[in-house]
């Protein structure tokens, strides 16, 4: 078990504690952070904890030491794991996922970018020049990703504010032909409005302060990203990121990605939008709502290829169908204010997803023809929003939280629960481990009819103004009882909930209280039709194709569309399954202080992110387990050579009486456990010593 390294760097794997407790967990998180040992294990689960600084342990001479090894013969790493999933694809046809969790800062996204690296790195020794192709575009994509989709935030100078779950398909050399990427839930608020300290996605900044003057004349943008309100509520409009040399690399991955000019291009008119539409101001004459800065509405004509008065039109103006009749409603300021911020979030909510729909264009696997190449396999790589705990928490933080007990109960269901099952199955003596099961709070936010997403529905659903107060009077009570659930209503003295606006849920990481204010809103995500049909009928056809819906006239559009909390539910709910049919691999991050120190162990922070991502358990149920475990029939047919009483074939009455034989015979008799079906092996250190004795025959 990465026996190499000496103990000054204490345990390697967690498994090998004197004692499991959080204490002992702790202390040795910490010699080795301290001790520049950023990975661990638990059996094969890699441990990480975000370094802040720059690590020379990702260069070519460490992929070669990893490269086709076994996982125990090298110090932790994430290559190891990357390797591991790789060869568990390649040698047994599987597919298999990498699941990255932890919190904001925590890691996830560089362990995801490593981790594409290796196996670029890895993979095509023939150097053929489609995958070589392939490969690049994997890897520029992120680049692309992380300008529209993340941000600074207070936690994270470049948080991703999506989530992102990337498939590579190999062919059956093992070599990547293609990718496929889903992402959810962009937190598009963002775009209109920024806690004290954070930015706006990075895109704005990189293109205010980046683009060449030709660029930005032709947009009517200034060099000045303070003159935009949108993008300067946050205050922060200064910091460490080179936003000029990103514009720069971004623009020059599009290219490589295969973007046409024309997209390229279109692309920034969308951004010069937003900008613009942030400095829109609506006033009102008497009973006329009118628009301030008129001037702006000709750019934004000009931008969106169409014509000023329709501009001008859908922002002040709402057609509404009553009965045969169809008629233009006048906004009053405050709802065309809302219908402008609308419009905003819309557009730059529907351009990252064009970004990514074009990316799966160009990377997905074309002419593979499976049944004259033999299966293609995939690893799919998750690198998804931690558990989040805000001061103010709202419909986004409710819906990344829901995402985190899916993701735990599929580490349960796993990791936890399915190993204690096959073990009694296969009757093998056990001591059952007990965990926390959040199943109990997965139901409470997506059980048919009773959980806290269909009482939500059900309140958009109703006509009428239905209030966030409302809202959460109805969730008062069907969920008055629920040991998870509570409120200032159902516990009048817990004066850290506010009546009429607070709940609280407890959560498996922790306790979180969510305030109303916004969940009809967010839920519902409005954008008037008028909206979508200017978009639509702009002349210039990849906007055009990005506003299907507006084809349809008022008097046809009759369904209503799918909320925000039941589009995200239902992704998640694939989301699960899709990874439950691949054979898994986790990676846990932690993050180890708040102020990005390279040398500060936060014991409290780092206690609180063990503990709720159950690695205790997870150390608990991994060695009371087996490493390993194989049926008699293939154990014998890799292994036999070994033993004289098996090789080239045994007479013993069993295929178990045989594998019993043959371990005696090795002298790993204390090291494993026979069941019905399987022999399990305790430590993987006995497998690579068979591995070794088979290389020697
Ligand atoms: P979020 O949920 O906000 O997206 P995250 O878990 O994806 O957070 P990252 O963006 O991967 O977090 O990491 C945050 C920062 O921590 C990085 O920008 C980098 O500065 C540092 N960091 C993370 N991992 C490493 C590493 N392996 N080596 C050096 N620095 C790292
Ligand atoms: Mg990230």
């Amino acid at each position: 078990m990465a026996e190499h390294e000496s103990l000054e760097f204490g345990k390697a794997d967690f498994v090998l504690l004197d004692n499991v407790s959080l204490e002992e967990f702790l202390a040795n998180l910490k010699l080795r952070f301290e001790k520049g040992r950023i990975y661990s294990y638990i059996g094969e689960v890699v441990v990480s904890v975000n370094p802040y600084r720059a690590m020379n342990i990702y260069g070519r001479d460490t992929i070669e030491q990893y490269k086709g090894r076994e996982l125990y013969e090298r110090p932790p790493h994430l290559f190891a794991i990357a390797d591991a999933a790789y060869k568990a694809m390649k040698r047994r046809n599987k597919d298999t996922c990498i699941v990255i969790s932890g919190e904001s800062g925590a890691g996830k996204t560089e362990a995801s970018k490593y981790i594409m690296q290796y196996i670029a790195a890895i993979t095509n020794p023939s150097q053929r020049a489609e995958v070589e192709r392939v490969k690049n575009m994997l890897l520029k994509s992120n680049c692309v990703l992380e300008a529209f989709g993340n941000a600074k935030t207070n936690r994270n100078d470049n948080s991703s504010r999506f989530g992102k779950y990337m498939d590579i398909n190999f062919d059956f050399k093992g070599d990547p032909i293609g990718g496929h990427i889903n992402n959810y839930l962009l937190e598009k608020s963002r775009v209109i409005f920024q806690q004290e300290g954070e930015r706006s996605f990075h895109s704005f900044y990189q293109l205010v302060k980046g683009a060449p003057e030709s660029l930005l004349r032709s947009l009517h943008i200034q060099k000045d990203p303070t003159a935009y309100s949108y993008i300067k509520v946050g205050g922060h409009i200064k910091s460490s990121i080179n936003d000029s040399a990103d514009f720069k690399a971004v623009a020059d991955a599009m290219k490589v990605i295969g973007f046409t000019t024309e997209e390229i291009h279109t692309v920034y008119k969308i951004l010069a939008t937003i900008l613009h539409l942030g400095n829109l101001k609506f006033g009102n004459d008497g009973d006329v709502t009118l628009i301030e800065n008129s001037k702006l509405v000709a750019v934004l004509g000009e931008l969106l290829s169409t014509k000023e008065e329709n501009v001008e039109k859908a922002l002040l103006y709402r057609t509404v169908a009553t009965g045969r009749d169809v008629i233009d409603k006048q906004h009053t300021d405050q709802e065309a204010s809302y219908g402008r911020d609308a419009l905003a979030k819309a557009i730059y909510e529907r351009l990252f997803c064009w970004i990514v729909g074009r990316i799966n264009d160009i990377i997905e696997v074309k002419n593979y023809d499976a049944r004259i190449h033999g299966k293609n396999t995939v690893i799919g790589v998750l690198d998804i929003y931690g558990f989040e705990i805000f001061q103010n928490n709202s419909f986004e933080q409710f819906c990344i939280n829901y995402c985190n007990e899916k993701l735990q109960q599929l580490f349960i269901q796993l990791v936890l629960k399915q190993e204690q099952e096959e073990y009694q199955r296969e009757g093998i003596p056990w001591k059952h481990i007990d965990y926390f099961n959040n199943q109990i709070i997965v139901d409470l936010v997506e059980l048919q009819h009773k959980g806290i997403f269909s009482v939500l529905d059900e309140a958009c659903m109703n006509v009428g103004k239905v209030t966030d107060e409302m809202f959460l009077q109805a969730l008062n009570s069907k969920l008055a009882k629920h040991a998870h659930y509570t409120s200032r209503k159902l516990s009048p003295t817990d004066k850290s909930l506010e009546f009429d606006r607070d709940f609280r849920i407890r959560h498996y990481a922790g306790d979180v209280v969510y305030s109303v204010l916004g969940f009809i809103d967010k839920n519902k995500d409005t954008l008037f039709q008028d909206f979508k049909r200017l978009l639509y009928n702009s002349s210039n056809p990849v906007l055009k194709a990005m506003w299907p819906e507006g084809k349809l006239s008022i008097t046809e559009v009759t369904k209503r569309p799918l909320t925000a909390a039941t589009l995200f539910k239902n992704s998640m709910i694939s989301l699960v399954e899709n990874l439950a049919s691949k054979e898994p691999y986790y990676v846990r991050c932690i993050k180890p202080n708040d102020v990005k120190s390279p040398l500060l162990f936060e014991y409290e922070r780092c206690k609180h992110q063990v503990e709720y991502l159950g690695l205790l358990e997870n150390v608990r149920v991994r060695r009371a387990g087996f490493a390993n475990r194989q049926t008699y029939p293939r154990f014998l047919q890799r292994y036999k050579m070994i033993s004289e009483f098996t090789w080239p074939n045994h007479d013993l009455p069993s295929d178990r009486e045989a594998v019993k034989r043959l371990l005696q015979g090795c002298g790993f008799e204390h090291d494993v456990a026979y069941g019905k079906t399987k022999v399990f092996i305790r430590t993987p250190r006995t497998i690579f010593s068979l591995e070794e004795q088979r290389a020697e025959m």
